[in-house]
């Protein structure tokens, strides 16, 4: 524990991690604001690969950004945000984590309240053959969809990509009401990539997630944060905003992964991001509901209903649930995918691309709605071009391999481990 005095204001105490005690004279090589996937796996890179001194600061008082997890006061592991569930087709992305994780085989699966029924979501053969009382095979049910589908000839929001695909019905009962709620905006006014993320289907496959690679962080996200973080050239401290430290630590280089907008004091205006609240029970029984997750897209004031026991295996007498309550204000969450929104950070874009000496990476800071997976490709990418690394492998260097994870973990499947870069200890 150190004392850090303020400019202004009275001294506080901050906690930081790592033994030895930080000399108010060292000039660290970089500073790094936020401590999610994307600033820590920057620091734990720039520590380990290039010998840096590296400050990480964090408003929280905890590390792993909005993937941190705890166990609550009755012994259940708990993600404090909301579920997160890790995926990806990035063997890069998948292997360097597990130098700080092992893993816990879990695939994701959703059921959706409709019509009185629990239903699988995604939308596959089983949710329309119980939501009409058919029994389908999967290409009678692609021609029941395509006699379903208005076909559109622009596909530009996401109404457009669902009504296109599945018809207004199926529209209205699974994606127009959860959308409005998560997002307070109509499906109409938010950009395709939004209801993109849910696939419609006609086979029998009722996982959420597609991916090569899905698993869980075998100890928690927490643990495996804190071991990215752990190394001697690290050093992290904690319920310290930007602003109030940002004088008093000397530094060479900034990495900002908080919101852009504020980093810019809002010169253009802010940036909308959707908030959530998050309610938090346990329950004393040893099961709550027949999914990891139930979404309301109808009913109700929350989205969605998680039991944390079915991400994490953990067994327990009780069981512990979270309910989403989406909000327009609050910590920001989600970036909100409009096309004015994107037109506003461009311009934070091109001021920042101007900024010397600083560096924007993560969900809050290029105002992406990535996930886990691809802020971790984004953050090896930046890691990258701040090495100037050049490396070739099958053609690409990591650099470009990690990009395209980052613009589309779907459709890319990288291959490559991460070349020429010294791997971080067990
Ligand atoms: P964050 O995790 O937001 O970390 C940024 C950190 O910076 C925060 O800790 C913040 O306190 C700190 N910070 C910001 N500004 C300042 C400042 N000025 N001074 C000091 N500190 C500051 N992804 C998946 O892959 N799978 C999922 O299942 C999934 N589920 C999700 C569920 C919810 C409810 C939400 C909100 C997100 C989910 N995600 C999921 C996305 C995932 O949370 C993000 O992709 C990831 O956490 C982004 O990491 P990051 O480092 O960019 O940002
Ligand atoms: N969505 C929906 N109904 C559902 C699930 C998702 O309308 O049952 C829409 C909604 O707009 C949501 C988006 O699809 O915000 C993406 O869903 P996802 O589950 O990926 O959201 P996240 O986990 O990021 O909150």
């Amino acid at each position: 524990m150190i004392r850090l005095s303020l400019e202004k204001g009275r001294p506080r105490r901050y906690w930081v991690r790592n033994r030895d005690r930080w000399g108010a004279s060292s000039v660290f090589d970089y500073l790094i604001v936020g401590a999610g996937f994307a600033g820590s796996i920057v620091a734990e890179r720039l520590a380990r690969v290039s010998n840096k001194n590296v400050m990480i600061v964090d408003r929280r008082s905890h590390v792993g950004g909005n993937a941190y997890d705890h166990y609550n006061e009755d012994g259940i592991l708990v993600h404090k945000y909301g579920p997160h569930i890790f995926h990806t087709n990035s063997r890069q992305v998948f292997e360097y984590l597990s130098h700080f994780t092992e893993w816990r085989p879990y695939e994701h699966h959703v059921l959706a309240s409709v019509d009185g029924q629990l239903l699988p979501i995604p939308i596959n053969l089983d949710t329309l053959n119980r939501l009409y009382g058919l029994n389908l095979n999967t290409s009678e049910a692609d021609t029941f969809l395509k006699g379903l589908a208005e076909k559109c000839d622009s596909i530009r929001t996401s109404e457009d990509v669902v009504v296109n695909r599945v018809g207004r019905e199926l529209y209205e009962k699974f994606f127009r009401n959860y959308t409005r709620k998560q997002w307070g905006l109509d499906p109409s006014e938010l950009d395709a990539a939004v209801t993109s993320r849910v696939p419609i289907r006609t086979n029998r496959d009722d996982r959420y997630f597609t991916d090569t690679y899905q698993a869980m962080p075998l100890h928690g996200y927490t643990r495996m944060f804190e071991n990215i973080l752990d190394h001697p050239n690290i050093k992290v401290l904690l319920n310290a905003s930007y602003r109030e430290i940002r004088k008093a630590i000397p530094h060479k280089h900034l990495i900002y992964t908080g919101p852009i907008d504020e980093f810019f004091d809002f010169r253009f205006g802010e940036l909308p991001y959707r908030s959530l609240e998050f309610k938090h029970y346990t329950i004393n029984k040893p099961v709550f509901q027949r999914e990891a997750v139930i979404n309301y897209p109808n009913e109700h004031l929350y989205t969605r209903v998680t039991e944390f026991k079915y991400l994490t295996g953990q067994e327990h007498v009780k069981t512990s649930i979270v309910y989403e309550y989406p909000k327009a204000n609050g910590d920001p969450y989600y970036p909100v995918p409009r096309r004015e929104n994107t037109e506003m950070y461009k311009q934070y874009k091109v001021l920042a691309d101007s900024t010397p000496g600083v560096h924007f990476i993560g969900r809050l800071a290029t105002y992406q709605y990535y996930n886990m997976d691809q802020v971790a490709a984004q953050a090896l990418t930046a890691f990258s071009k701040l090495q100037g690394e050049r490396v070739s492998e099958g053609g690409k260097s990591p650099a470009t391999l990690c990009q395209s994870v980052a613009d589309n973990t779907d459709q890319s499947r990288p291959s490559a481990s991460i070349a020429n870069e010294q791997q971080p200890a067990a």
